[in-house]
């Protein structure tokens, strides 16, 4: 297994889990119900929160909104669940914390963006503002700067400066030079105002996946605070799914970032989840931390001419997916746990023997019968119409070995 070794970085800890520092990356989404209607959201909450996620964010826009953080608070801790919960602030942060301080209690992390907290002199003052909040109650923050809401004025004096040089760069440089220097201006000026920088997360989020490899390898060869990453408004479906991968993935593979977050647009009516799914999918597929055993399958192709080996691949993931909860809890070196379904005697066999469970179909043309192997050794031939329950059987059984 190769594991790409991470870059250190100070250590913060969100309610009661730490992140950088050498702890595992983690994985966070955000919801998208209205924060006023604590219910919804905490529902919400629960539920990214079931299914992985492990820290969460909020809106806190409105009076409203900040009003009813405590009781999503009451309602997650009546439910047992201890999620690490995060406000989203823009314009009025300064306002909303100050006005509503059950609310900054009740959250694990305040999430600032630089460049939306007021212009001139009211940009330093609010911003001081939301950070004496955080050294009240002992928060940390999430400098979290986006290229969509960039602090005008900063693009602008750089632009000036760059304008002036005798070999000025193009406009894109200066513009992620500004994201870069935002985070790190922002940050130096937190600390300058007594946060520690154990309390300080920092991001650069941008939606193109080349620029946001740009950005953060700029901040992480000039900062060792803690990196939040992301590719932000990454869109719907595939599109969503493999930029993320693409850029999140490149970034993790030179040891860059200690949480990371997939911005789906989920299809109408979809669940939030699947953001959370495809996160624990990158890590995995990484090697960098395990969640869910995995399933290696064959694509297919004119050797299966049915589709019984897709249908029993379904079933398989599916079963995965419903026992893991409790395996979690029994036995979580589970999330190890490597299954074979394959299509033929081509590389079915092969596969089959790599993984702990694996299980080779009969092709087009080959004898109805399916070999089964554990730990390489072939230990059972299944057929019938009994077959996948079987299979399920012994992945069950195989599991209770496990030690
Ligand atoms: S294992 Fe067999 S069925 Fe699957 S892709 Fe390869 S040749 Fe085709």
């Amino acid at each position: 297994m190769f594991v790409p070794e991470r870059r250190r970085t100070v250590a913060v800890r969100i309610g009661g889990l730490a992140i950088g520092g050498g702890h595992p990356v983690a994985v966070q989404s955000m919801t998208n119900t209205d924060t006023a209607d604590a219910a919804a959201t905490a529902d919400q909450v629960a539920e990214l929160f079931l299914a992985g996620s492990e820290i969460v964010r909020i809106t806190v826009n409105t009076q409203a909104a900040a009003a009813a953080v405590p009781e999503i608070r009451a309602r997650l801790a009546d439910r047992g669940l201890p999620v690490p919960l995060v406000g989203d602030f823009h314009y009025n942060g300064h306002v909303l914390l100050r006005k509503f301080p059950a609310c900054a209690a009740a959250l694990d992390k305040y999430r600032i963006n630089p460049g939306n907290v007021g212009k001139g002199a009211n940009h330093d003052q609010n911003f001081a503002t939301m950070v004496q909040c955080a050294i009240d109650h002992q928060k940390p923050v999430r400098i979290g700067v986006n290229a969509g809401s960039l602090d005008q004025e900063l693009l602008g004096e750089l632009m000036d400066t760059n304008a002036r040089s005798s070999i000025p760069q193009d406009a894109q440089a200066v513009f992620l030079e500004a994201m870069v220097q935002s985070a790190l201006r922002s940050a130096h000026a937190a600390e300058e105002l007594g946060l520690r920088r154990d309390q300080i997360v920092l991001s650069c989020k941008i939606s193109k996946v080349q620029e946001l490899v740009r950005v953060y390898r700029a901040l992480a060869d000039r900062t060792d605070h803690a990196l939040h990453l992301g590719l932000t408004e990454a869109g719907m479906g595939i599109k969503g799914i493999v930029g993320s991968t693409a850029g999140i993935g490149i970034l993790l593979q030179q040891g860059i970032g200690d949480t990371i977050r997939v911005s789906l647009t989920p299809e109408p009516g979809g669940s939030r989840t699947q953001e959370v799914r495809v996160a624990q999918q990158i890590l995995q597929a990484m090697d960098i931390r395990p969640f869910l055993p995995q399933v290696t399958a064959c694509p297919g192709c004119g050797r299966t001419t049915s589709t019984y080996f897709q249908e029993l691949s379904q079933q398989v993931e599916r079963f995965l997916h419903e026992r893991m909860p409790e395996w979690k809890r029994s036995k979580p070196q589970v999330a190890n746990l490597q299954v074979a379904v394959m299509g033929c005697v081509v590389n079915g066999p092969g596969e089959s023997k790599a993984a702990h469970i694996g299980i080779s179909l009969p092709g087009t043309g080959e004898a109805p019968r399916a070999p089964v192997y554990e730990d390489g050794v072939q230990v059972a031939t299944l057929e019938g119409p009994t077959l996948a329950q079987d299979f399920l059987a012994r992945i069950e059984a195989y599991v209770a070995r496990m030690a």
